[in-house]
């Protein structure tokens, strides 16, 4: 039942522009299809495009390689051995998503993802092999089978992005395809009836395309990935400011899931005061055996799960978070001492590197670490063909909710959900604009609202850090919706527009869906523990929050009830 929910412990339901403050357009350009951002979703969404659709126009924040994708370090999940099945690949995944996973969702991502990655490897990409030449898989955190294929050791993500930049790259020329690097998205387009007919679009360039432009398309793909910046600390890069999720929630988009943030458990402990992107040790470091080990140098995964090391991540980051608790410390370790330091330097060269930068050696001692923000469970609400609730507007990636990772992601699975649903929505354009599906609408405009000034970054990210993090009670929620009250009610006027205000803008407003789903959701699922909730209540939230915004520019929150999929994790 949909039931739109409201928490009397609030003041006042969140009010939401529809517009950034931007200065009006002063180029226009005009393509069937716009492709946001380039990380693997929008590189293979784009590839794909263009060789069916006459006009593709991909636009990407910064340089193309610039995003999550070319940061992922562990691999790729996908059952390709011979042993190995989309069937328990499906099991392993419900598993992670507590129940919440959309199971048709997930049947697509298992059954499909094998094929697709095998033609990236036709597109270029070099995945690890052994001596006969065949695919190295290795296993992460709640995987039953090896079925992480990898790159460079620990470098998957750039091999990945190398590849299919090279393949961009060949057909740059190609009139079908017209590509612009530091060409930021600030907002969706939508015609008076609500059918989504571009973006507005801010181009650091020279000439014609420079400074803030209206993209016209007859649809729009979002693959502009997550929300990590929301955060003090993360694993994401600088791009992750959400911008994609937060452009099509205030245009109209229904986002789902947005509580459901995933805390890697194993990011490297820089001190207390570390901000901005952090490094991470794989998943897969533990995969080849390095356990984690707390400060008196006590293992103890083993005693919290029958997969010991190598259980779902919230269990992982759970377990660690208390025993810090327990330690009076801000950190543990992982110990790879075990697997040598010439065979970690071989296996993990990117992490070694990093390591050796910051003065560890791990053949001789263990790694410090801490969880950090790592991974949007939610996003952009789609069906299985990537289409969202706005006719014309399609999202896929990190910036989607696609359903497959329920309250939390299985290791290795965002790459494929990329891949694989990037796949499905290049198909269901090229049938829908081949067939004169999705003419081109024409944008109304409305006013737009002030921004926050970036100068209020820290102080809301610090916000997001305490009161929504991995463990949370009814008060520091409810506080942190208070304190993002606070700052949208900043007195504006002084912030110019332009990259960074837009960038602080949209953090602020996802935040406060975020931290309004975090408090609604009274129980301990996926990434988070609720402290006053520590259980999951699978009579009251077998359910998914979905935040709207209105006509009247409030930001309505719908509680959807769905069966589980998995009633419970062992
Ligand atoms: C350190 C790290 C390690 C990881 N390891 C793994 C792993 O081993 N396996 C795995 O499956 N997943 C891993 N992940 C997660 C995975 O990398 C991401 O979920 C995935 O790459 C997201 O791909 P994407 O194409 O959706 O987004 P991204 O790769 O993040 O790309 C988003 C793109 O959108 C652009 N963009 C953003 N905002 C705008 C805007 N306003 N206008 C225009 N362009 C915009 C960005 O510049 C970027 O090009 C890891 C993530 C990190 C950070």
């Amino acid at each position: 039942m949909d039931q739109p929910v409201h928490d009397p412990a609030e003041a006042a339901p969140v009010a939401l522009p529809r517009f950034l403050d931007s200065p009006a357009p002063g180029w226009t350009s005009e393509a069937d299809v716009l492709v946001v951002g380039s990380g693997i979703a929008g590189l293979t969404c784009a590839l794909r495009l263009r060789e069916q659709v006459d006009r593709v126009l991909l636009v990407t924040k910064t340089s193309l390689s610039a995003g999550s994708t070319a940061w992922a370090q562990g691999g790729i999940a996908a059952a390709l051995a011979p042993e190995d099945s989309a069937r328990e690949h499906l099991d392993d995944t419900l598993v992670a998503g507590v129940g919440l996973c959309d199971e048709a969702a997930v049947e697509v991502l298992v059954t499909e993802g094998p094929a697709r990655v095998r033609e990236l490897i036709e597109l270029g990409t070099r995945f690890d092999t052994d001596a006969a030449g065949e695919i190295t898989l290795t296993r992460e955190g709640g995987h039953h089978r090896d079925r992480i294929a990898h790159a460079g050791g620990d470098a998957t993500g750039a091999e990945i992005s190398r590849a299919l930049i090279a393949q961009l790259e060949a057909v740059r020329a190609d009139p079908g395809i017209e590509i612009i690097e530091n060409a930021l998205v600030v907002d969706v387009l939508t015609s008076a009836e609500g059918v989504v007919c571009g973006a507005t679009v801010h181009v650091i360039g020279e000439g014609e395309v420079d400074g803030v432009g209206a993209a016209r398309a007859r649809a729009v793909v979002l693959a502009t990935g997550g929300l990590g910046q929301i955060y003090s600390a993360t694993t994401n890069p600088s791009v992750a400011t959400g911008d994609g999720m937060a452009a099509a929630l205030r245009a109209g988009a229904a986002l789902t899931d947005l509580e459901f943030v995933q805390f890697h458990p194993t990011v490297m402990h820089l001190g207390t005061d570390a901000r901005g992107q952090q490094p991470l040790v794989s998943e897969a470091v533990r995969g080849e055996g390095a356990i984690l080990i707390d400060a008196t140098g006590e293992a103890f995964m083993a005693d919290v799960h029958p997969m010991a090391d190598l259980a779902p991540r919230d269990v992982v980051a759970r377990a660690i978070l208390e025993r810090m608790e327990a330690t009076g410390t801000d950190h543990v370790f992982l110990d790879a001492r075990g697997l040598g330091g010439d065979f970690f330097a071989r296996r993990f060269p990117t992490i070694a590197a990093r390591c050796r930068d910051l003065g560890i050696d791990p053949g001789a001692e263990p790694i410090p670490v801490t969880p950090a923000q790592h991974y949007a469970s939610g996003g952009v609400r789609t069906d299985l063909r990537g289409r969202t609730n706005l006719p014309g507007l399609y999202a896929c990636g990190e910036v989607s909710c696609t359903g497959v990772h329920g309250a939390n992601r299985l290791a290795s699975n965002s790459l494929l959900e990329g891949l694989v649903f990037a796949h499905r929505i290049a198909a269901d354009l090229t049938e829908r604009l081949a067939a004169g599906d999705l003419p081109q609408a024409q944008p109304k405009s409305e006013g737009s609202a002030a921004l926050l000034d970036s100068s209020h970054r820290p102080r809301l990210q610090q916000v997001m850090t305490r009161g929504v993090g991995p463990i949370r009670s009814a008060e520091s929620t409810l506080s942190a919706v208070a304190d993002l009250a606070a700052l949208a009610g900043v007195p504006k006027g002084t912030a110019e527009p332009g990259p960074l205000s837009w960038e602080t803008s949209n953090l602020l407003h996802l935040g406060q869906a975020l931290a309004t789903a975090a408090h609604l959701r009274e129980e301990s699922r996926g990434g988070h523990v609720r402290r006053d909730h520590p259980r999951h209540d699978d009579e009251e939230w077998a359910a998914h929050l979905i935040h709207v915004r209105d006509e009247d520019g409030e930001l309505v929150v719908i509680k959807l009830e769905v069966e589980l999929s998995r009633p419970d994790d062992p």
